[in-house]
Order: structure tokens, then C-alpha cells, then sequence
């Protein structure tokens, strides 16, 4: 069926397995892809910021080294400055200590080591001057004087938490050394005064000494650096310091935070989906191998079936078929599958009888107990077979058809008629041996008054021929005897009927028995005023005995009449039929008599049944036993018009 070709076979189970492969790996990939792209997006933005933190600090360090070059230059000024005038000087210390020079105080001493000018002036002990023995101050006092250049001193820790360093520029006037200036420079406030504020938003600067520890820093938050940082040297003032920046931990920028975010997303929601789809593929193949386990369970069991089945769309269409039913009819469920009545299988004798009771079952108005059929083999042979019709109802609970079930009964139905033909025969056996007995006891009692009568009959007639009798005694007396010998050949004959003489039996025309009987009626016949109406549209022959068929139409002919006794005269009348069908003659004796009652036509053939004051009842049953004798058949039935039919059915001699 259909079926089997709608589910996947185990070997494509396992090809979907392999299918499954491609998305898992398409996903890995993908998410593969994902990761790699964000990686890469991620890598260059740290690429870019340390670019961007490289060159920000080459600017600083830049920026710082101006600042102290120019105020180098400021400090080698500072004798014109002061000789010039005390409004020049005011100039001069305002332009030093301001916007972003970073210098936190001058100090002017001269080739003695002695101040000559402190600005701002304070009494801080630690200060350059007072406390030149501090060895890095010295040192570098001396190295200014001796080069004529600029020198730098080594930091110094400024109190606890600070550290500074100074720079010592010699002073000359007039191609002369007079003395040595000193700026001082407060590390945490020069990098207070010179980084500028967007630097700080986004690097904690450092300047580190040589030793490593930080000398001062500009930092808007202490922790949350994460990165690494960049240092290059600080030169001036040298000494091993460096400037050092980290940039602070920076947000990812928004849209690749949404892309990085929409991406795991999607990855989830294709993860996701994916794994529900597996989840109902699996699930499904689980219910169609089950399905196709319980279908071949339902096709094995069908097979194995003996009882056919076949099932019909409403309008009457095959649209299934079972190998029983196939092997039933002979046709294959392609050939049947399909076709709309009448089918190829009904019974060419019965195909009315078989569309009556298609279009009811169609009606559902079939019978609920099962119907009988004969249905037409593909060889033409006919079988019986019994139907049960049933509702054929769809997944969705809708009357879709009608499933029929079939059994072959046709060997049981032979057997039946085999058992009835037996019994008919039995009884009909047992009838003949009951007639011939009784048949030999009336023969036996009536031979001998028959004898006498034939014997005195004679007598009479002999001793009237010597007295020249009148001459219509001894013909009347000839009929006596005549009819004294018949009666005694008909009294044997029955008694031989017993014993199955068929060797007697000959060919005879059935018409001239017919003619004989009804000749033996004449009389009665025409003194009752019935009319007889002879159609003989056949002359069949038959093998048989002729006398006692002549008697067996005799005695029906003689109840017809004498059923009639109270039918008025005009109605009176005999019908008798003569036709050939099918090997067997049909003789009909219709009367317009009293009729059968109900009540008694069950006994009417019983041996010594009569309803008649002077009747003896045995004219039927020896009708019956003539015609069973000559392997025929004796029914009866009621006449239309009233009055009962007789009906003779005889097997036809072979020609
Ligand atoms: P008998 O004629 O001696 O009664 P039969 O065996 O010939 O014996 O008939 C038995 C009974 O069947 C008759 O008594 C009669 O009631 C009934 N019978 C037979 N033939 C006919 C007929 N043609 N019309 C009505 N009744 C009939």
C-alpha cells in the first residue's frame, strides 16, 4: 500500500542521520565565525588604543620637554630680568610660574652657593640654598657652573609623599658666570600643570623613577586599570625617570557591543531551534517506526487472514483489497483497486441480485447478519461466499466507505445440498418402500377378489355366447374384464415400484399419456360441464413406465375435478401446460377448485390423508413416489384465480 512507501526504510533513517551532520556543522562554524570576527574586532580596537595611547604619550613627553626647555631659557634670563627693573622681574616670575609651567619655585644663588633670590620666599628647610648640602643640589650646582649648561638634578623625596627635582641654569652676565639659577619642580604638580584634562580622563600618568616606584601620578580613579601601559623616557630631566601612562579600562563602543550581543543572540536562537527540530525529527521517526511496526504487524496478520476484505469509498470505488480476496476471486488487488461496479467478479446470473444488495449495503441499509452471494471466479467458476458489511470510519471519526469481509462458503453450501439431495432421497427411498409394502398388501388382498371378478366375468361371458345374449352384455362384460386385469397390473406394477424396476422403463411421448389420462376422464369431465384447455407447446419424450405415469396424471387429474364439485359451472375449468426448460419437462394441471388450506398442506402427500368422505388418501402419495421414481419432482401451489396448480417436473430422455 501506500503506506509503505510514504515511511523511510531503516537504511534512510540512517542517511537522515548523516544529514544531521551538515547543520551541527554548519552551527559550529558559524559560531566559529562569530567568535573569530568578534576576536578579531576586539583585537583591533586594543591595536588602535594602544596606537592612540602611544602617540598621546610621545605628545606629553613632548609637551613636558617644551615646558622645560622654555623655562630654561626663562631661569638663563633671570639677571637681565632682575637688572632691568622691579616691574620687569614682577613680569619675568609671572611669566615663569605660569599656566602650566609646572615650576613651583625659583631660587637664584650665586657662584658662593649663597641665595641671592628666593621667589616665592619660604622658610622650608629642605629647600635648595639652605640646604645646599644636600648632595644631589650640589651636585648638580657645581656641574652647571662648570658646563655653562643646564643641568638637572636626581629626585629627590619632597616630605613624605612628594618628590621634586631642580634644575640648575648658570647665569652670566657679560660672557660671565655670576651664578646659578634653580626652578624647582614638584613632580606631582608638574604633571598637574601639564597634562592636560582629557589625558587624564583617559590615562593614569605616572612618572616612575629608576628604582620603579611611581614619583607621582595623575590619576582620576586608583583601580580599574587593566591594561598594559606604555612608558618612554623622561628626558629632561633624565636620571632613569620614565613617563609612564595606562589608560583606563574604556567601554566597548555601543555597536559592537549590540553586534557582539546580537550575534550570541542569533547563535542561541539557531542553537535553540535546531535542537527542537532535532527534538520533533526524532520524535517523529520514533512514531513512524512504531507506525511501521504496527502496519507490518497489520499486514502480516492481514495476509495470514483465510477471510477476504475488501473496502469501498462511498461511491462504491475499491480503494483496498486483501491477498484472501484476491486469491478468492482470482483478480490481483492492481486489477481490482480502483474499479466502480459492476466488478469483474460478480456472478453474470446474479448481477441484479448482486447490484441490489451493493446499492444497499451502499445505502447502509445492508444486513446487519451478513448477506450470501455467489460470486464469479476469475476461471468463471461461481463460489459462495458470505458478506458482513461494516461502517468503514476515517482518522477524523468521518464515514469514509464500507469494509466488507468475505468468506467462502461454497463447500459448505455443496455440502448442504449434498445432505439435502441425500435426505430427499432417503425419504423418497424410504416412501417407496413404505408404498410397495403397502402396495403388496393391497395387492395381495384385492388379487384375489380381482381373480374372481376376472374369472367370473369370463364365465358369464362364455355362457351368454352359447345363449345368444343381448348384444351389448358381452362387450360390457369384455370392459369388466378388461378393467379387473388393470387393476391388478396397476396393483403390480405399484408393488414393483418398491423394488426399482427401471428396467422396464421406455421411451414415451408425455403427450400421449396426457391424452390417455384425460381420455379416461371423459366422461365425468364432460357430465361436470369443465372445460380443459391443452396447451402442449412441447412434445418432449421421457424415460419412464408408461402405465404409471399414465395413473400418477390420472389421479391429479381426477382431484382437479373432483375439486370442483362446488364451482359453479361456468367456472369450471382445467388448464393443462405442457413446456421444456433447461433438459426437464414442466406439466401444469391448474384447476379453479376448492383449494389447498394452509393447515393441511404439510400432510397432503402423507399416505392415507384425504378430506374427502369416500377418498383414501393414497392418490397423491403415489403420485409423489411415481414421479420421485422417474427422478422428478411433485409440487404444488395456489392458483391466482383460486384453485390449486400442480406442477410435474421431469428429466428429459438424452436424445
Ligand atoms: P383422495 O383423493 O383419496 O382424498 P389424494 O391423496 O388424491 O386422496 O388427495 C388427498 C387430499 O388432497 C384430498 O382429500 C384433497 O383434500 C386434497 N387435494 C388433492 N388434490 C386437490 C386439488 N386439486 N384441489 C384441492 N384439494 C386437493
Amino acid at each position: 500500500m501506500g503506506l509503505s512507501t510514504a515511511l523511510p526504510s531503516g537504511e534512510r533513517i540512517s542517511r537522515w542521520r548523516w544529514l544531521w551532520i551538515l547543520p551541527r556543522l554548519a552551527f559550529i562554524l558559524f559560531v566559529g565565525g562569530v567568535a573569530l570576527l568578534l576576536w578579531m574586532s576586539d583585537r583591533a580596537d586594543k591595536e588602535e588604543r594602544r596606537a592612540t595611547l602611544i602617540s598621546d604619550i610621545l605628545w606629553l613627553e613632548q609637551n613636558l620637554r617644551f615646558h622645560l626647555i622654555r623655562n630654561e631659557e626663562l631661569l638663563g634670563r633671570i639677571d637681565q630680568a632682575h637688572t632691568a627693573s622691579p616691574a620687569a622681574f614682577e613680569s619675568f616670575t609671572r611669566t615663569l610660574f605660569g599656566f602650566e609651567s609646572g615650576l613651583r619655585q625659583l631660587i637664584w644663588l650665586g657662584n658662593d652657593g649663597a641665595v641671592r633670590l628666593a621667589h616665592p620666599i619660604t622658610m622650608d628647610p629642605n629647600l635648595v640654598g639652605d640646604a645646599m648640602d644636600a648632595a644631589p643640589s650640589r651636585q648638580s650646582f657645581r656641574l652647571a657652573r662648570s658646563l655653562g649648561k643646564p643641568v638637572y638634578s636626581a629626585a629627590y623625596p619632597f616630605f613624605t609623599n612628594d618628590w621634586q627635582f631642580e634644575v640648575h641654569v648658570p647665569v652670566s652676565r657679560e660672557g660671565r658666570i655670576v651664578g646659578v639659577a634653580v626652578g624647582v619642580y614638584r613632580i606631582r604638580d608638574l604633571l598637574g600643570d601639564s597634562v592636560p584634562w582629557w589625558l587624564a580622563e583617559r590615562y593614569r600618568i605616572s612618572i616612575i623613577g629608576d628604582s620603579g616606584k611611581a614619583l607621582g601620578t595623575r590619576s582620576k580613579i586608583e583601580s580599574s586599570v587593566t591594561e598594559e601601559g606604555y612608558q618612554v623616557a623622561f628626558d629632561p630631566p633624565g636620571w632613569g625617570l620614565t613617563l609612564h601612562a595606562v589608560p583606563y579600562h574604556a567601554p566597548r563602543p555601543l555597536a559592537s557591543t549590540l553586534l557582539s550581543a546580537s550575534l550570541v543572540i542569533l547563535a542561541t536562537i539557531v542553537l535553540w531551534s535546531l535542537w527542537i527540530l532535532r527534538r520533533h525529527v526524532l520524535r517523529r521517526q520514533a512514531v513512524e517506526e512504531q507506525l511501521r511496526q504496527e502496519h507490518a504487524f497489520r499486514k502480516a496478520m492481514e495476509d495470514s487472514l483465510d477471510t477476504g476484505m475488501r473496502a469501498r469509498n462511498l461511491d462504491g470505488e475499491i480503494i483496498y483489497v486483501n491477498p484472501a480476496f484476491c486469491r478468492m476471486v482470482g483478480w490481483s488487488a492492481e486489477e481490482l483497486i480502483g474499479r466502480h461496479p459492476p466488478m469483474p467478479y460478480w456472478a453474470d446470473d446474479y448481477l441484479d441480485a448482486t447490484l441490489a444488495i451493493h446499492d444497499r449495503v451502499l445505502a447502509g441499509e445492508g444486513p446487519e447478519e451478513g448477506f450470501e452471494l455467489k460470486l464469479k471466479r476469475r476461471n468463471g467458476e461461481v463460489i459462495d461466499v458470505l458478506i458482513h458489511e461494516a461502517p468503514l470510519i476515517d482518522a477524523h471519526g468521518r464515514h469514509s466507505g464500507w469494509m466488507g469481509s468475505m468468506v467462502d462458503i461454497t463447500e459448505r453450501k455443496q455440502a448442504e445440498e449434498r445432505a439435502r439431495q441425500q435426505q430427499d432421497r432417503l425419504q423418497s427411498t424410504a416412501r417407496l418402500v413404505a408404498m410397495g409394502e403397502m402396495a403388496s398388501s393391497i395387492a395381495h388382498e384385492l388379487n384375489q377378489p380381482l381373480a374372481a371378478i376376472s374369472s367370473y366375468c369370463t364365465g358369464a361371458v362364455n355362457l351368454l355366447r352359447n345363449d345368444a345374449p343381448p348384444a351389448e352384455v358381452v362387450p360390457a362384460l369384455d370392459k369388466a374384464v378388461e378393467q379387473a386385469r388393470r387393476a391388478g397390473q396397476v396393483i403390480r406394477r405399484i408393488y414393483n415400484l418398491a423394488r426399482h424396476s427401471e428396467d422396464r422403463f421406455e421411451s414415451i411421448r408425455l403427450g400421449e399419456r396426457i391424452d390417455a389420462a384425460l381420455a379416461q376422464m371423459e366422461g365425468e369431465i364432460r357430465q361436470k360441464g369443465i372445460r380443459v384447455t391443452l396447451d402442449l407447446q412441447a412434445q418432449p419424450s421421457i424415460e419412464g413406465d408408461p402405465v404409471l405415469l399414465e395413473q400418477a396424471l390420472f389421479n391429479l387429474f381426477r382431484n382437479a375435478v373432483e375439486s370442483m364439485r362446488d364451482t359453479p359451472i361456468h367456472q369450471r375449468q382445467i388448464d393443462i401446460r405442457l413446456t421444456c426448460a433447461d433438459q426437464y419437462a414442466l406439466l401444469t394441471i391448474a384447476d379453479r377448485g376448492c383449494g389447498i388450506d394452509a393447515g393441511v398442506a404439510d400432510k397432503l402427500f402423507d399416505p392415507l390423508f384425504t378430506t374427502k368422505a369416500e377418498g383414501m388418501g393414497m392418490g397423491l402419495a403415489i403420485c409423489r413416489s411415481v414421479v420421485e421414481n422417474h427422478r422428478g419432482r411433485l409440487s404444488f401451489e395456489a392458483n391466482v384465480g383460486g384453485g390449486t396448480v400442480f406442477h410435474i417436473l421431469l428429466p428429459m430422455a438424452h436424445q
